[in-house]
């Protein structure tokens, strides 16, 4: 990217400022995120909660306290006193129709002013999906507009999201568990305002700090960005791990994947032969092959009535037609493969200028649908990560008053880091997160876009 001379940038930041300032907003706070290189960062910030009286409440406030985290019941007996509250837990599984859940949500509202900095609320729920009778659908859908309307409304780095269960997955699952671990440590820094489905039972990993311990993972695009920060959480929670990109980028390749002991390989995903030679290399070298990331991705951003063939062509076939290829070819070889492809919200809600990375992006969200219950039938799973807007090379392209739009609609304020969507691929590749199969995760601060 060429450089803004110095008088340049003071005008740009003013620009900022007067923005910001124009537009009544205030200053990011500076997010609660995990080191990448270490597992033992406390989880919460502060002391949590646990409201709910279901048949399944005892249990996850149990499953908290195994943690050494300090779970109170009850707000008003055992207020935090000195401390803020880290998280809230919400269950409200139990709930049959509206109007049950009115004494937990006052609650709940109770301590909305007692937070921690990066504060974690989270409810616990059952699907919608499939329930014929109308107030109990009404109930479980309900809490969808609770969770996206109270992210808007926290403060301080604070996120609301929720764990949605389907009916006959126990509260005790290690998949509940695992989301719940995710969602409440800073793990999720940037997710916001979303329910993440879960719909089987997942396995519990055998160290709830390194559970990746054992796994080979390959990573596409993993020179730098999104991909090489996802390469160090890999290794740090166990996973031994195949770093893929172009020749191009062959030396910060080589340097990144010294960095955590793994093995480089320098190849362009759109060469026909880039899964046998991505299978090869991963199992010279380790053995075999589980957890696949569809990382690489380019922009060729232009509206599309200035669209060219080699924009469109180009962007389709890295961001899609290669993932769509390995993966076909992998499977037949690997059927318990394990598959996190990059998504973006571009192709969920669209975005000016992105015409063909929008059609990318949504394929890609197809195609993970497709694929997982294709997977499952081994014992593997697809899901997507759908980042936002996200601080690194391929951002910095993008003009300067745009970017800061991006980073100020999200409802923390600010645009995320590549470690924040490498943790939520982390999560997604891990074996407490096998009950959640063909969704998508979004790692957006809450981006104005659709579901
Ligand atoms: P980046 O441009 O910083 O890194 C992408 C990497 O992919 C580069 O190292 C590049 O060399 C590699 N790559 C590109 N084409 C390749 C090919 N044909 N074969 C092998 N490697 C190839 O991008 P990033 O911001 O880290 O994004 C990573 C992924 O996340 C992409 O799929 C992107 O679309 C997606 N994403 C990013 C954002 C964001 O805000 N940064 C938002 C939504 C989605």
């Amino acid at each position: 990217m060429a450089t803004v001379p110095a008088p340049l940038r003071g005008v740009q930041k003013q620009i900022s400022r007067t923005l910001t300032g124009a537009l009544g907003l205030t200053e990011p706070v500076a997010l609660r995120r995990t080191d990448p290189t270490r597992v033992d960062d406390p989880l919460t910030a502060g002391p949590v909660l646990v409201i709910g009286e279901g048949p399944g409440t005892d249990a996850l406030a149990a499953t908290l306290r195994g943690w050494d985290l300090d779970v109170r019941r009850h707000a008003a007996e055992d207020g935090p006193a000195e401390q803020r509250w880290g998280a809230v837990v919400l269950d409200l599984t139990d709930i049959t129709e509206p109007g049950e859940e009115s004494e937990r949500i006052l609650a709940l509202a109770g301590t909305l002013r007692e937070l921690a900095r990066c504060a974690r609320i989270i409810t616990i729920s059952r699907s919608a999906d499939g329930v014929a009778d109308p107030a109990l659908a009404a109930a479980r859908e309900a809490v969808e507009g609770l969770v996206r309307s109270l992210g808007k409304e926290l403060r301080a780095g604070a996120t609301a999201n929720g764990i949605l269960v389907a009916d006959g997955v126990a509260l005790e699952s290690p998949a509940v568990t695992g989301a719940l671990r995710f969602l409440i440590s800073a793990r999720s820094a940037f997710v916001d305002g979303q329910l993440l489905p879960v719909t089987g039972p997942g396995t519990a990993p055998e160290d709830w700090r390194r559970p990746l311990e054992g796994l080979v993972a390959v990573v596409t695009g993993a020179a730098r960005g999104i991909g090489a920060q996802t390469v160090r959480t890999l290794a740090r929670d166990g996973a031994r791990v195949l770093g893929v990109d172009v020749p191009a980028a062959g030396q910060s390749l080589a340097a990144v994947m010294n960095e955590v002991g793994g093995v480089a390989l320098q190849l362009d995903i759109t060469a026909p032969e880039a899964a046998a030679t991505i299978l090869q290399r991963a199992t010279s070298a380790f053995g075999g092959l589980d957890v696949l990331v569809h990382n690489a991705g380019i922009l060729r951003d232009k509206l599309l009535a200035n669209m060219t063939e080699q924009k469109w062509d180009s962007v389709i076939a890295v961001n899609l037609a290669a993932q769509l290829r390995i993966t076909t070819a992998l499977a037949l070889e690997l059927p318990h493969l394990v598959q996190i492809s990059l998504a973006s919200t571009s192709g969920i809600a669209g975005n000016r200028g992105q015409t063909n990375y929008g059609y990318s992006k949504a394929g890609v969200i197809g195609a993970t649908r497709a694929w997982a219950p294709i997977l499952a039938a081994g014992g593997g799973r697809a899901n997507a990560v759908a980042p936002g807007f996200i601080e690194t090379e391929m951002t910095a392209s993008i003009p300067r008053a745009q970017r800061e739009i991006s980073r100020r609609v999200a409802s923390l304020g600010q645009g995320g880091q590549p470690v924040d969507v490498a943790e939520a691929i982390a999560y997604l590749a891990s074996p407490q997160a096998g009950g959640v199969n063909g969704q998508v995760l979004r790692v957006c601060g809450q981006n104005l876009v659709g579901r």
